[in-house]
């Protein structure tokens, strides 16, 4: 049966299919050797297999779920997300042109800009949700342009397949970091995008106990992926086999997982968005976000387990709000089964993000709990 025609669920809960090859066990072991042998005759035993860098069955494992939920050509993995953004961004020529969002992941932006700067890259940041400002960036060519979609924290949601047109017409590639959806709510690559990046750190690992990032294409014989694989293989940014394994693990109930952060995190946007204590709610799933009817057609299932609430008050009221919650640990992050709230101002100052805004990160916990939680909260 080929992978196309097998739900999400079904892909995660047997990753893949993944068997000990050692002894035939339904879990598969962790390969830890670097290195691996030849027989008498000089040939390896396993031809795939010569040094551990860039060369092992379980990150390949890890992989192999991973392509087939993003319905990839081919996904690699990194040692976090990061590096799996500069990984790519190391494709663009010295002297070449990028098109990024504004009011993306702050590691993102922060990085590029000084990536740029260092190689003569000409670096445009555009508000990509607005299809005119998007286009008029894309009339002058361009290597690269990166959105991320839905964004954190300010959840906005660029139509990827209109984003992906006016890439291509600039002739460059479309990169989608699809952090806060995960592959079981989008697959940017469905949409025209030509690679789909991930922060496996967050929900795809879904514990808070794994830093990992992973870049999925459409077309591996691409000079940009080719580049990227030989980096990688020659460079050195490898996963280790211990983070690809527990990985696998959490990759397991990552669409159940979802389903339920989803839920969860829609009747808490709902509640707070009738709470007299609350300004407004940002989530996709509201029919009254701007960003609602895009994100109702390249989401499945859900709409993500992040949202951000503007206080009603000043910055030192949210901070209280967030002080007072019991359920929501106090931390940066997001996509883990448990909830986080976070004051995003404190981290990012200079940013424009409103100082009464908490960014939450809704787990699996009892809905009725965690609202209860941010009534008591809203109520001090
Ligand atoms: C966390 C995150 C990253 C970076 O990933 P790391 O695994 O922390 O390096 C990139 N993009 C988004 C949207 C993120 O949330």
């Amino acid at each position: 049966m080929s992978d196309k025609r097998l739900h999400p669920a079904t892909i995660a809960a047997r990753a893949a299919g993944a068997l000990n090859a050692g002894d035939g066990g339904v879990i598969p072991g962790i390969s830890v050797a670097t290195t691996y042998a030849r027989g008498a005759d000089n040939a390896l035993l396993h031809p795939r297999n010569m040094y551990c860098r860039d060369e092992n069955d379980t990150v390949r494992q890890a992989e192999e779920v991973i392509r087939q939920l993003e319905g990839a050509e081919e996904s690699l993995l990194f040692p976090s997300g990061m590096a799996s953004v500069t990984a790519l961004f190391r494709t663009v020529p010295d002297g070449g042109r990028v098109v990024m969002q504004s009011g993306i992941y702050w590691g993102v932006t922060s990085w590029v800009r000084g990536h740029c700067a260092r190689h003569g890259i000409t670096l445009e940041e555009v508000d990509a949700t607005d299809a005119g400002a998007l286009g008029a960036a894309c009339e002058t060519p361009a290597d690269l342009v990166w959105i991320e979609v839905p964004s954190n924290p300010w959840l906005k949601t660029v139509d990827i397949a209109r984003a992906a047109d006016l890439a291509h017409g600039a002739g460059a590639l479309l990169a989608v970091d699809g952090t806060a959806a995960s592959p079981v709510l989008t697959r940017a690559l469905d949409f025209g995008a030509d690679i789909s990046m991930h922060s496996a750190t967050k929900s795809m690992n879904g514990h808070t106990d794994v830093v990992a990032g992973v870049l999925s294409c459409r077309d591996r014989a691409a000079r940009v992926w080719q580049e990227i694989a030989r980096e990688r293989h020659d460079g050195g940014a490898i996963l280790g086999p211990f983070e690809a394994w527990l990985l696998m693990r959490g990759l397991r109930t990552l669409p159940l997982r979802m389903e339920r952060m989803c839920e969860n995190a829609l009747r808490v946007a709902q509640a707070l968005d009738a709470h007299e204590g609350i300004e407004a709610v940002w989530y996709p799933g509201l029919p009254g976000h701007p960003g609602h009817e895009v994100a109702a057609r390249q989401m499945t299932g859900g709409f993500g387990c992040l949202l951000s609430v503007l206080v009603r008050g000043d910055a030192a009221r949210a901070i209280g709000v967030a002080g007072r919650l019991q359920l929501f640990h106090r931390a940066t992050s997001l996509g883990g089964v448990e909830s986080l709230v976070e004051h995003r101002a404190t981290i990012e100052p200079d940013s424009g993000i409103p100082g009464t805004l908490l960014r939450l990160s809704v787990g699996i916990e009892d809905a009725g709990d965690l609202i209860a939680d941010l009534r008591q909260a809203l109520g001090g």
